[in-house]
Parts: C-alpha cells; structure tokens; sequence
C-alpha cells in the first residue's frame, strides 16, 4: 500500500483515549481479549472432554489420542493464519476477516456447547481452525496499522495488547475449568458467550475508534487473477471432498495418516516460505542475509513452543494424573493450571520491559535473547521430572512442582515471544511484509504439528525420560544457538 494510504489511515485514528494511545486499541485490545477468553477457556478443559469416560460426560479417546489432537488442532489454528492473512490481505480487509473470524469462532464454541459426538467436535474443530486464522492475525496487524512509522508509543502500543491476549488467557480457564464440573458443554458455551461479547464489541466501537483502518484491502487482486484464484479454490476444495470421500471408507486416511499430514505440512511449509523469500527477485542482497539470519532463531522459537504448548496437553494431563489437587484444604481443578502461564506473564512482562529500558545497550542481542529463552524452556522440563524421579511415578504430586514449571517456562516467554514477532517483521524482506504475522505464527504451528508426533511417546511409565530428552534437547540447541549468536547477528545487517 502506497504510505500515503497509511498515513491517511493513520489520521482517520483518533490518536488518544486508551491510556495515551489511539482509541483504536481498546477495540483491539478487548475483540483480543474475548477471543484469547474463549480459545483458552476451551483448550483448559478440551483435553479432558475429549479422554475423559463417557459416563463423566467426555468422548472417552484414548489419552494419547487426546494429546495429539490437542496438538494438531493447536498447528492447524496457527497454520490457517496464512489464508486469514492472505484473505485480509487480497480481498476482505483487515476488518471484514475480523468479523467472519469472531463469527465462525463462535460457532464452532456453540457446536461444543450443543451436548454431541464426535462429529460435532470436529465440525467445531474446523469452524474454530478457520475463524482463527482470520481473526488473530489480523487483529494483531491493525494494531500497527493505528501508529505512524515514526510514532514512539508503537512497542508500548503491542506491549497493551499482549497483556489483553494473556488477561484473556488467565480469567477464562478459572471460570471455564470450574463450570467443568457440572459439564463441560456449560464450560465450551461459556467460551461463546465470550467470543460473542468480543464480536459486538467489534462491531460497536470499530467506526468510531478504527476509522479507516482495516477498512482497506491492501493489495487487492486484479480481475484476472480473482478469475484463477476463485478457479483453482474450487477445484482443490472438490478434489480435497473427492480425495476424502474415497480415501476415508477405503481406510487409507486413519488418524495417524492425518497426524502425519499435518507433521509434513508444518515442517514443509516454513521451508517452502524461506525458500520463496530467499529466492524472490524482489529480495535484496542484504535482506537475503537477513532471512538465513532468521533461520537459527525460527528453529529456536518452534523448540521453544514445542515445550510452551505441551504445558496445554502434557503438563495438562500430569495435572489431572499426577498432581495432588487437595491444596491447603482446597480442591483445585487441573483446569485451572492453565490459568498460571498467562498470569506469570502478567505480572512480570512490566519487570522484563523495565529490565530491557535499564540494560539499554547492554542488554543482550535478539539470538542470545533467544538461546536464553529455549534454555530455560527445557529447564522447566527437567525441573518437572524431579518429583517423578524422587518420589516414582506412582505417587501424587505437589501442585507446587507444576507452578514452578510454568514460571520457568513463562521467563524463557518473555525473553523470546515479544522479541520474536518483531524480530520477524524486521528481518523479514519488505515484499514480504504483509505475511510477517502468519511467519511468526508458523513456528507455533510447527512446533505443534512436531508435539502431535511426540506426544503420543508420553505415558507415566515413560515420564522421566520424556521430560529429560526434550528437556536435553533444547539445552543443547540453546547452546549451540549461544555459540553461533555472534554470527547470526553479523548476518542481521545492523537490524537489532
Ligand atoms: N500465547 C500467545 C497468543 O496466544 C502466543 C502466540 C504464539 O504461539 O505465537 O497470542
Ligand atoms: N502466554 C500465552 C500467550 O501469550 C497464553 C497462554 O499460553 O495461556 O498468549
């Protein structure tokens, strides 16, 4: 889009109102927040819908069943991001892929909340994969698109909302996991409900506090290639409805054919973006540089979801299993662990950001940031097969053990999640601009299509080593990360 789009855009905001920032980001601040509500409110108890027995009101899968859709769904979520962002992007507007997303979000949580089978949860699934990806990165980019290059309240600007994302993410599994217990339905129509409040708020305030921005469509399609595009969306959505059709009964396409799908697509698609980055005439000598600098981080930031996103599955079921959830005369629910990454994140993204305005210069760069960041990620996994390794794996827990889990884990956020989104949108060439949010979300998508592998290896049996490989595994990379940081940093080209 040509800057003067963007400055008019930038204009058409009123630029004050939510604590000295446009008054554009309450709206995006709160759409945000329902919607991270009603998606982490779901995911603290779907795991446990989907293997708890049918007389306890879940869909009774095996447990190692259950982990792995956990796992997949978690990629696919990240992964539609890519056609939620080129939609945005070619056709709809920022705004409009808003607006359908918050709708088939809602839906697919209504489909949870309508007591069912399988098949409701999966048609749940789909509408839910879909609407995120329309929704979240898209409400992310408008957030850029309310300041203008030059304004300084920008970074404090993402800093708002990612405590709108974890605020979101703390509430809902406190509400949601208690309502558990009666039913889970009561718990998944309690995630629509809030889905629903984020859409009208939208709706509401949009015109008055976005004015033109995400109004737009950025780099629409020229007739003759909505023409090819709208041609081969059909043809690939019959031939995927055939391929199913045929492939399905004759038993070809199991579950762990679609595992392993979803594995491919999440380690082939990152690679297939890098190649096409490097390679693209529009791509200049320095920017070439740029990409394979972000190669070692992208590696790093997919180790470091794999660990974050199994405290949603592994760690949710060591929860349920392991753990002694009579706490200090309290009864806990295994739901509400979920509620501890956000809160930590919370409370100490103020310390971090302080932290990093003290060091100025001298605080670390953007790969040893990273390297940090992994490192304390695989600590949290051995500090988590502790008490296995005391106590036998047969014995009931502290809750405690989990909690200072999830805070190591939740450091190793701090130093690598907001650092890595724009770390991406500046190492990223500029003809690739409007997919930097996909990219970032892709290495959440791999990790979990990686996860959907693994997870399966994980039994109380088998705990310690599980725990104590990957754990090893991301102690490694984070020091071989260490060790090449200072050459990854000659290949940013003065990017910091
Ligand atoms: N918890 C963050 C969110 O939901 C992380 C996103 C990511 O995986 O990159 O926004
Ligand atoms: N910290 C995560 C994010 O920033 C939230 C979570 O895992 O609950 O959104």
């Amino acid at each position: 889009m040509a800057s003067i789009d963007k400055q008019k855009i930038v204009e058409s905001v009123p630029q004050k109102g939510f604590f000295g920032h446009p008054k554009g980001l309450f709206t995006l601040f709160f759409t945000e927040f329902w919607e991270r509500f009603s998606y982490y409110g779901m995911r603290a108890i779907l795991v446990y819908y989907i293997y708890y027995e049918v007389s306890e009101g879940g869909l009774g899968l095996p447990e190692s069943t259950a982990l792995s859709i956990m796992s997949i769904y978690g990629s696919l979520v990240y992964m539609s991001g890519i056609i939620g962002g080129w939609l945005a992007d070619r056709i709809f507007g920022t705004s409009k892929a808003i607006f359908y997303g918050g709708i088939l979000i809602m839906l697919g949580h209504i489909a949870l909340a309508i007591p069912g089978n399988l098949t409701m949860f999966l048609v749940s699934m789909v509408l839910i994969i879909i609407g995120t990806g329309l929704l979240k990165p898209n409400v992310s980019s408008v957030v850029g698109d309310l300041y203008s290059q030059t304004d300084d309240r920008r970074d404090a600007g993402f800093s708002i909302f990612y405590m709108g994302i974890n605020l979101g993410a703390f509430i809902s599994p406190l509400i949601v996991g208690e309502l558990m217990d009666y039913s889970f339905h009561l718990g998944f129509s309690i995630a629509a409900f809030g889905m629903l409040i984020g859409l009208i708020l939208f709706v509401v305030t949009k015109k008055k506090n976005l004015g033109l921005a995400g109004t737009y469509v950025p780099n629409p399609l020229a007739p003759e290639e909505k023409k090819k595009v709208y041609t081969i969306a059909t043809i690939g959505v019959i031939v995927i409805g055939i391929l199913a059709a045929i492939l399905i009964p004759l038993g070809f396409l199991t579950f762990d054919s679609f595992i392993a799908l979803v594995g491919i697509l999440g380690i082939g698609l990152p690679i297939f973006y890098f190649t096409l980055m490097y390679r693209s005439p529009k791509t200049t000598p320095e920017e070439r540089s740029r990409v394979l600098a972000y190669i070692p981080l992208f590696i790093a930031a997919v180790m470091f979801w794999a660990i974050q996103e199994q405290g949603s599955t592994i760690l949710a079921h060591y929860a349920d299993n392991r753990t002694d959830l009579n706490f200090l005369g309290f009864d806990i629910s295994p739901a509400w662990f979920q509620s501890l990454n956000p809160l930590f994140i919370i409370l100490l993204a103020p310390v971090f950001a302080g932290m990093w305005v003290k060091l100025g210069d001298r605080q670390p760069s953007v790969p040893k940031k990273f390297s940090l960041g992994i490192l304390l990620a695989g600590l949290s996994f051995i500090v988590i097969l502790i008490p296995g390794y005391l106590a036998g794996t047969d014995s009931l827990v502290s809750p405690l053990w989990l909690v200072l889990s999830y805070l190591i884990v939740v450091l190793g956020e701090l130093l690598l999640s907001p650092v890595g989104l724009s770390a991406t949108t500046k190492l990223a060439p500029a003809a690739f601009s409007a997919q930097t949010m996909s990219l970032w979300f892709l290495s959440s998508a791999a990790a979990q299509a990686i996860n959907a592998q693994i997870v399966k290896f994980y039994n109380e049996e088998s705990e310690i080593l599980y725990f104590g490989i990957i754990g090893g595994i991301a102690i490694i990379l984070s020091i071989l990360l260490f060790a090449i940081s200072p050459k990854i940093e000659k290949f940013m080209k003065g990017i910091k």
